[in-house]
């Protein structure tokens, strides 16, 4: 945890911004699980092995993000599916792509835990009163769902994801939508958590935000421009600091 600023000189925030991915949980495991079992349904199957899945996946993935970069569909499993079994050489096969997507995201799920101390954190901020919402990046379909498994269905005031401003963070409409949502300024006092320097850190900063990283494995603190204003390893430590700050 590091304290870049002296409290006394923060007003009240008009809205405190959460990321999802990595920030709410941790990414790597969940993604890493999802993965395993679709490589399992392809060898049971199609008899296809795992080094020639994980090959052909990647190279997906490599395809859908090239036509598609800095997009929510840019990270759509449906079309990395899609694009896998016609690499593979099958063609159009929709049903095997929807059932692959459903395993993925099933498994994701399964493997997903909130970060302790996140609903503690979020119930503080409702009880007094912060509007608190989502910007996120992916599909609104998915991300409602993931929200929704997580039980945090109606906990925010607005969500907003990058499908529905066609581009991804730190495209600053995200944020822009999400301030319209919340019916305030678009450039109010917010404070802005997530994981990721470059979208989360750089893009709420670079439109005025007191920034706060989290940080667990494979998560580097943002240097430079994408330096936060305060790290945090857990929410009962982000629970403090806001407790803090917001009570001065
Ligand atoms: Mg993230």
């Amino acid at each position: 945890m590091n304290n870049s600023l002296p409290s006394n000189s923060l007003k009240r925030p008009e809205a405190i911004l959460f990321d999802t991915d990595n920030t709410l949980y941790e990414y790597s495991p969940a993604n890493k699980a999802a993965e395993s079992a679709v490589c399992l349904k392809i060898k049971n199957l199609l008899g296809i092995d795992k080094i020639t899945f994980y090959r052909f996946y990647n190279q997906a993935k490599i395809d859908v993000k090239q036509n598609l970069a800095n997009t929510a569909s840019g990270h759509s499993r449906l079309l990395y599916f899609q694009r896998m079994i016609e690499l593979l050489g099958l063609k159009a096969q929709l049903l095997l792509s929807l059932d692959l997507e459903q395993t993925f995201w099933r498994t994701f799920l399964a493997n997903a835990p909130l970060f302790p101390g996140v609903v503690d954190t979020l119930m503080y901020l409702k009880s007094i009163n912060v509007p608190i919402a989502i910007v996120t990046d992916l599909t609104s379909h998915i991300q409602m769902r993931k929200l929704t498994y997580f039980g945090l269905e109606d906990t925010f005031d607005a969500v907003v994801t990058s499908e529905e401003v066609g581009s991804d963070k730190p495209d600053i409409r995200n944020f822009e939508l999400v301030f319209s949502k919340l019916g305030i300024s678009d450039r109010p006092d917010f404070w802005m958590v997530g994981d990721d320097p470059f979208s989360d850190i750089y893009g709420a900063s670079s439109i005025g935000a007191i920034t706060f990283q989290k940080i667990h494995s494979n998560v580097k603190k943002g240097t430079n421009l994408e330096k936060p204003d305060y790290t945090f390893n857990n929410y009962y430590q982000l629970l403090d600091i806001f407790k803090e700050l917001i009570d001065n």
